[in-house]
This record gives structure tokens, C-alpha cells and sequence, in this order.
């Protein structure tokens, strides 16, 4: 009833503001961990908003900080929020809003990169993966070089429906630097097009809600946010093992301006190069002289197929890794602030 869906509705009792308690606890942003707060209420609010509706639903937030996106996620009427935060400088603000929050807010002092988030939503909340989507949320503004290594990991986890996933299609909204929102968002063809928005765009529904310019957050970053909202996907546009996927998709984009059949030869050793390149292109049907930018997941779908059935034909190809390729640290590589190089 109506009454019941008010009386869901957190009001925190008056606290201090964000801003204010950041100046009383002397919460410095440190640079080195491109701490950057945001704490206006209405954008915060809108951060909230456009992950859906979280009322009566169990939110994780990443890295919370003082806690300004926390409270919007605690009035919009979340029926459980946990956090997870790195730096337990933001102990003393987080409990102060654990305490006004009637035990509806739960600390976890961590590191989101390490951390399994199996554990902490109760298993009613799990709906069948072809299903509705389950009533949790995944929301956060991290720093810029956490946020892109962070994503590239969860797609991984949706992949094979593990850590937040096993409960189904959990949805996440993140902030990233703007460019990095518009290489995930970008279609066949676009100039921001990349091994990201393959990615991204494979597992997951991605939307670039909107932008807040870099002047509205503490201390002002060197460039935009964009907001990002992630609804994975039933089934992925390629069917395929992340790392198959991965693999073939970083080659191809590793001559961006070339053909895309420049990168594809980057997949087989010098000796069986041209022959495997061809017969990949040939059987999946696909222009080898488009740019690596042009192909739609479609082509990308029918070439990863083809080098799998290469391989099955060929194990020993799996292990094959050229030289000529950029150095690979992790799965992914990454400038220092996060972005794909
Ligand atoms: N969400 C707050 C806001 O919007 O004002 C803070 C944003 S600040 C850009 C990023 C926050 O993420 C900081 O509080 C930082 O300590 C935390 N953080 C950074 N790396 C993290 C990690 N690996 N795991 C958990 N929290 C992390």
C-alpha cells in the first residue's frame, strides 16, 4: 500500500552535510588514489535514479567515500545497502550514516577487486537467468584507473555467472571518464570504437545515461563523468569462453587503422599465418580489408567461432601468443589512468 511504500522510505534524521563532514573529519582527497567527492545532492540523486528503481531493493555501493551517493541510495528507500570501501579514513562518516540508517547499512572494509559479493545478498533475492531481474543493484563512482580494470573483471564474472551474478542479472551503474563511457557505448563504424565497447557491448546492455562535468566533483578531475548502466545480457552477442573472446577481439583491434585481417594474423605463428587468416575470413564470411573499428559484433561473432573451430582442429594454436603484440600485463592493460592502450 501506499502507506507501507512510505514508511519504506528512508528519512535520515538531520545530519551534517556531506561537505561539512568531509571538512570535520579533514577527509582529504587523496590525488595518488584520484579521490574525487562528489556531494551535490541532486546529482547524486540522479546517479541513484538512474540505476532504477532500488526501492526495496539490496544495493552494493563501491567505494562510498564520505558517503554523498550512500545517502541518496539510503532515501530513495533501499531495503539493504552494503559498501565497500578501501581506505578506512571514512570509517567515522559511513557509521554515522550506519546509525541513522536503522540498520539498514552494512560496512565492508575492502578491496572491491578482491572482493566476492556472493556472500552478502540473501539467496531469495536470486531470480532465473532468463528471469526477471533480481531486486540488487551494483552502483559506484570509483577512481578512474579502478572503475575500467573493475568492469573488465565483472563482465568476466557474468560470463560465467559468478560473485554478484549467481543470483542472475544483476545491473550496474558506473561512472567512468567520459571518453571511456563513449568507447563503451560506441557502435560499428564510430571513431571511439574499441576492444572495450566489444566487450562491454557482448555481455551487457550498455547505456551512457549522462554526463556531470568535472567542475562538479572535490577537487575537480581534468575531465568529464560519464554515468554508465549495465544490464547484462541474456544471452552474449558471442556465445564464447571470455577468454577466446578476449583473445581474438585484442588482436584484431591491435592494428586499429590497418585491416582487420593485419590484427587476425596476430592469432597464428608466421608459418600458418596467411593460410589461417584466410580460411578465418573465408568461412566466416567477413571483409578482411574493414577496419578493425567497422566490423559489428555480428562479424566479430562468426570469426571468433571460426578461430574456435581452428583451434579444436588445432589445440596446439590455443597457447600461441605473438610477439609482435603490445605487452600483455593481467587481461587487460591499462595507462595509469585507467585507460585502454
Ligand atoms: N563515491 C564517493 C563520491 O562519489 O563522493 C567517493 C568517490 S572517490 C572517486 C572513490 C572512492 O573509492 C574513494 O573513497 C576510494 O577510497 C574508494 N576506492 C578506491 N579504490 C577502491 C577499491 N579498490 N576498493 C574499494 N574502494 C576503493
Amino acid at each position: 500500500t501506499a502507506k507501507q511504500a512510505a514508511a519504506a522510505h528512508l528519512r535520515l534524521p538531520p545530519l551534517p552535510s556531506t561537505r561539512d563532514l568531509v571538512k570535520l573529519y579533514k577527509l582529504r582527497a587523496v590525488k595518488q588514489l584520484s579521490q574525487n567527492f562528489l556531494m551535490d545532492h541532486k546529482l547524486t540523486s540522479k546517479i541513484v535514479r538512474s540505476s532504477g528503481r532500488v526501492r526495496d531493493c539490496h544495493v552494493c555501493e563501491v567505494g562510498p567515500g564520505p558517503g554523498g551517493i550512500t545517502r541518496s541510495i539510503l532515501e530513495q528507500g533501499a531495503a539493504q545497502l552494503t559498501v565497500i570501501e578501501k581506505d578506512p579514513r571514512f570509517l567515522p562518516t559511513l557509521e554515522m550514516l550506519k546509525d541513522a540508517s536503522k540498520g539498514k547499512l552494512d560496512i565492508e572494509l575492502g578491496d572491491v577487486l578482491s572482493f566476492n559479493m556472493e556472500k552478502i545478498f540473501s539467496s531469495d533475492l536470486r531470480q532465473p537467468w532468463d528471469g526477471h531481474l533480481p531486486k540488487i543493484h551494483l552502483i559506484g563512482n570509483l577512481p578512474f584507473n579502478v572503475a575500467t580494470p573493475l568492469i573488465i573483471r565483472w563482465l568476466k564474472d557474468i560470463s560465467l555467472k559468478h560473485n554478484a551474478w549467481v543470483n542472475g542479472r544483476v545491473c550496474m551503474t558506473l561512472t567512468f571518464q567520459l571518453e571511456v563511457a563513449q568507447r563503451m557505448v560506441a557502435p560499428p563504424g564510430h571513431v571511439q570504437r574499441c576492444r572495450l565497447s566489444i566487450m562491454c557491448q557482448n555481455w551487457c546492455h550498455v547505456v551512457h545515461k549522462f554526463t556531470i562535468p568535472g567542475r562538479a566533483f572535490v577537487p575537480k578531475p581534468d575531465v568529464d563523468v560519464g554515468i554508465v548502466h549495465f544490464i547484462p545480457r541474456i544471452e552474449p552477442q558471442i556465445p564464447l569462453d571470455f577468454g577466446l573472446v578476449e583473445k581474438v577481439i585484442r588482436c584484431i583491434f591491435s592494428f586499429r587503422q590497418k585491416y582487420c585481417k593485419r590484427g587476425a594474423g596476430l592469432l597464428f605463428p608466421e608459418s600458418q599465418r596467411d593460410e589461417l587468416v584466410e580460411k578465418m575470413f573465408t568461412v566466416a564470411d567477413v571483409n578482411p580489408t574493414l577496419r578493425p573499428f567497422q566490423l559489428a559484433l555480428s562479424e566479430f561473432n562468426r570469426l571468433c567461432h571460426t578461430y574456435a573451430a581452428i583451434l579444436e582442429q588445432q589445440p596446439s594454436l590455443e597457447k600461441f601468443n605473438s610477439r609482435e603484440r603490445k605487452i600483455i600485463k593481467d587481461d587487460v592493460d591499462y595507462d595509469s589512468d585507467g585507460n585502454e592502450i
